[in-house]
């Protein structure tokens, strides 16, 4: 019989009802013919209240400690999820993340997944039961309890759905699909009924929060099919897969926008090869990673580079760049807290040309000026003050005709 996925994150197990509500969805689905394996976050709120409590006695608390306290979220969620299943007459087993067989790397409250050994959840399947999987978990090859980071049940799901060879992984949330823009920025914003594999990547990881990046790479590794769809309503979501026939007519897919990072500028370096080289070797050398990069030539014939990495790194980022500075005599090291960074993503950029041209114009007429700028074949990103970062995206969704009907858009 097919195998679906279905994971439903913190909104959709928010209470006793939503989630009976969601055993009785999951029954449906098994009198339509599929086998169906469930990947639970914890409840609303609930990840966030377990660690406010560590934070409350020390925020630099241990991250074993942590990830064993974070974990138990998606413990009750598990045994709640099997309790409503059995109500509704349904054969269903929990699971936590050592239980099922997830495997990850040593790095508590970041872990990876390394591998999954399937085979106590085939075997409630095969039984025609329903295992649930506790999400945002794993276990090391010590059994020490990890997580997958924030928002990672998302990335659970793919993971099993891969490694149960399902026929498609069903996101449950609060939103009923993934939107050109986010709809809490963009009122109207368009709904996208599908979505490629490498556009949903960008987008996620350019800050659009509604799936975690991880979670789609698996899905396009394994060649998954991903569907976001909300668990209030009846209705389809949005499919993420291979890129299809027709997709590349259209400019622009999505506009995302990310607060979460700062840039280090540093000034008055030597303009002579391996000066980039030994600032980025000692941020690497402390496992830190760059997103933006720009240099140029400054007076006196030195030469100024500003980067930008996540806000947790900074302090970390700031005191590496400040060792090689010293070597270097830079004239200064200074950060920029209040910047976000904006793309636009989509496909039909590889074959028309002038989208850039388009979002600067755009921006440059709302007056608002642009610090940085990447690229890939299929992104266009930019580096703005923060307080432009609503503005930005509703004038490029406008402008890119993402907005479905025009409904105006929600001031800030
Ligand atoms: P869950 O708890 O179910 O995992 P999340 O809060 O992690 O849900 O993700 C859903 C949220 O993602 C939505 O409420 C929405 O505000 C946000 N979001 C950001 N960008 C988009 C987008 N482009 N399309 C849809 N939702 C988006
Ligand atoms: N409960 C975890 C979190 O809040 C994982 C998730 O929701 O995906 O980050
Ligand atoms: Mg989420």
């Amino acid at each position: 019989m097919p195998i679906l996925v279905h994971k439903y994150g913190g909104t959709s197990m928010g209470t006793t009802e939503r989630i009976l509500s969601n055993a009785h969805r999951i029954a449906a689905d098994i009198r339509r013919g599929y086998n169906v394996a469930v990947v639970v976050s914890a409840m609303a709120g609930e990840t966030n209240r377990l660690l406010g409590l560590a934070d409350a006695i020390d925020p630099k608390s241990s991250g074993r400690e942590r990830d064993v306290l974070a974990s138990a979220g998606e413990q009750v969620s598990i045994a709640l999820m099997a309790i409503a299943l059995h109500k509704v007459g349904i054969e269903a087993v929990s699971f936590t993340a050592s239980q099922a067989g997830i495997v990850t790397d040593p790095f508590h409250t970041r872990a990876k997944i390394k591998s999954i050994d399937a085979g106590r959840l085939r075997s409630v399947l095969e039984k025609g039961g329903v295992p649930v999987v506790a999400g945002f978990q794993g276990v090391t090859d010590d059994m020490e309890v990890t997580t997958l980071g924030r928002g990672a049940s998302d990335t659970s799901a793919a993971a099993i759905a891969a490694a149960l060879g399902a026929e498609r992984c069903d996101i449950y949330t609060d939103v009923d699909g993934v939107y050109a823009a986010d709809p809490r920025i963009v009122r109207g914003a368009r709904k996208l009924a599908r979505i490629s594999y490498d556009e949903m990547l960008e987008m996620a990881g350019s800050g659009s929060k509604v799936l975690q990046t991880r979670s789609v790479v698996f899905a396009k590794k394994y060649r998954v099919p991903l569907q976001v769809l909300t668990s209030f309503e009846d209705k389809p979501g949005t499919l993420i897969s291979e890129e299809v026939e027709g997709m590349e007519e259209i400019l622009v897919t999505g506009i995302c926008s990310d607060k979460t990072e700062a840039r280090i500028s540093v000034y008055g370096i030597p303009d002579q090869p391996g000066i980039a080289a030994q600032v980025f070797e000692q941020l690497a050398s402390q496992g830190l990673s760059v997103d933006m990069i720009v240099q140029g030539k400054g007076e006196d014939g030195l030469a100024n580079m500003s980067f930008t990495v996540t806000k947790s790194d900074l302090n970390d980022a700031v005191k590496a760049t400040e060792v090689v500075a010293k070597k270097l005599k830079a004239r200064q090291v200074s950060v920029d807290e209040k910047i976000a960074k904006v793309s636009i993503v989509g496909v039909g950029m590889k074959s028309h040309g002038g989208v850039a041209a388009k979002m600067f114009r755009a921006l440059a007429d709302k007056g608002i000026n642009i610090y940085m700028i990447s690229t890939s074949e299929i992104r266009i990103s930019v580096v703005i003050d923060e307080d432009y970062t609503e503005l930005a995206v509703r004038t490029l969704a406008k402008d890119f005709d993402l907005i479905e009907e025009d409904e105006g858009v929600v001031s800030a």
